[in-house]
């Protein structure tokens, strides 16, 4: 057998079935359009591009909660509400589709309950879960640094072991809400590298961001907007009970955290309202065959690209870490954020005022500001493709 063919029989195994909504989600839908509705009417927010970047209201996250809908999959021993991460996919897409400010509770609803869950200790999930149910706890990731950003396992934060702790020292970067968020998950190194296992050694950190030793400096962004930090810790005391899951395990866990963080709608829905302004701009204009066949390719793929996230989640749900797929999702869902850009500058041939803050100018606008980060986020385009490679065994 070639290695054409050999890598082709692995496929299937790396491609996650198909999955379904449940059919019991149409009602759940509803509900949230019409909250998003009602918040919409009474002005609660303006509905932006790449809102779970930059769109930080913590009344917003309180009120979601309040609903029910953060914190979906914890279980109610814990504060959450025990649903499948099929139903919290139903949430997430109509809050982002509707550009609604999800920014502050993001990273922790997303990945940090389920790391929590998963590695983290008794102690440790009674003191952080309920408060991310309840819309009040936010994280952020501790992950980048100055000279480690694809090489992750490059880190050199390092945290020394001392009496009942750690104290930790390093540079953290990009530390997207660092400045807000209450506490982030460092990948730090608890003992050098060995000889070929650059990946042993790792650990992670729940650190607080209030603690002493540790500075939180803004780095601004294109828009002037504060949202990435550099965080410096000085000898930072960790307590024992703050080390996620096992010293020295810190790399797989990583791994199995970013299968969260790189499949979900987020990935491919940060311009959508962008994409919904446009048809809503071009009503009633003769787009002509190559402008009908524009639109009509990016909603084709935006149904394709939901089709393969949904998949990756429902494999989530069953208990795996398809970092595989996660990866294609990821690769493909952040270009066509950016096509959608694309498209809305070829298709609209008079420019919007951006005086008038038209919706369609200011979702433009804040999409062409923040386009340059959506391939680099949550590991770059071309990472990614190598995780692909490898997996199918191509290098
Ligand atoms: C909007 C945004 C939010 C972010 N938020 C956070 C956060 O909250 N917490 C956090 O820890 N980090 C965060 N990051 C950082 C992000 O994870 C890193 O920017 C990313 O992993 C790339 O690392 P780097 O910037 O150091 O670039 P580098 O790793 O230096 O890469 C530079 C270039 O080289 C290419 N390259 C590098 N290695 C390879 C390779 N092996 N094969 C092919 N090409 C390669 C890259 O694709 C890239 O084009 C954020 C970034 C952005 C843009």
């Amino acid at each position: 057998m070639g290695p054409v063919t050999q890598t082709l029989t692995r496929l299937p195994a790396m491609v996650p079935p198909a999955a379904e909504l449940p059919a019991r989600t149409d009602a759940l839908r509803a509900q949230v359009r019409e909250f998003l509705a009602a918040e919409r009417a009474a002005g609660a927010w303006t509905p932006r591009s790449d809102v779970w970047l930059s769109g930080w209201d913590e009344d917003f996250s309180r009120r979601l909660a309040a609903r029910g809908w953060l914190g979906m999959t914890i279980p109610t021993a814990y504060g959450g509400h025990g649903a499948s991460p099929l139903d919290r996919y139903v949430v997430t897409e109509e809050l982002l589709a509707a550009g609604a400010p999800v920014a502050a509770h993001w990273v922790a609803d997303r990945q940090i309950g389920p790391s929590l869950l998963r590695f983290g200790t008794e102690e440790q999930r009674r003191r952080f879960l309920p408060g991310i149910a309840a819309g009040e706890v936010y994280f952020g990731i501790g992950m980048s640094e100055p000279d480690s950003g694809s090489d992750l396992a490059s880190v050199r934060s390092r945290a020394t072991k001392v009496d009942g702790g750690w104290s930790l020292s390093g540079t953290k970067v990009w530390t997207s809400g660092g400045h807000r968020a209450h506490a982030f998950f460092a990948l730090v190194r608890t003992s050098p590298p060995e000889e070929g296992k650059r990946h042993a050694g790792l650990s992670q950190l729940i650190v607080d961001l209030h603690a002493p030793g540790v500075t939180v400096r803004p780095i601004p962004l294109l828009t002037g907007a504060h949202h990435f930090n550099e965080v410096v810790f000085d000898e930072v005391f960790v307590p024992d009970e703050m080390v996620l899951g096992e010293v020295g395990a810190g790399w797989a866990q990583v791994t199995g955290e970013l299968a969260f963080e790189r499949s979900g709608p987020e990935r491919f829905l940060s311009t959508f309202p962008l994409l919904q302004a446009l048809v809503g701009e071009l009503a009633g204009a003769d787009l002509g065959v190559a402008g009908r066949r524009e639109l009509g390719s990016l909603v084709a793929r935006l149904w394709s690209l939901r089709r393969m996230s949904l998949a990756v989640a429902g494999s989530l749900a069953s208990g795996q870490a398809p970092e595989l797929a996660a990866a294609v999702v990821k690769d493909l869902g952040t270009r066509f954020e950016n096509e959608i850009i694309d498209a809305a500058r070829l298709l609209v041939t008079v420019p919007p005022d951006p005086g008038a803050d038209s919706g369609f100018a200011r979702l433009l606008a804040d999409a062409v500001l923040h386009a340059p980060g959506f391939t680099l986020r949550g590991g770059t385009n071309e990472v990614l493709r190598g995780i692909v490679a490898r997996g199918l065994g191509l290098r």
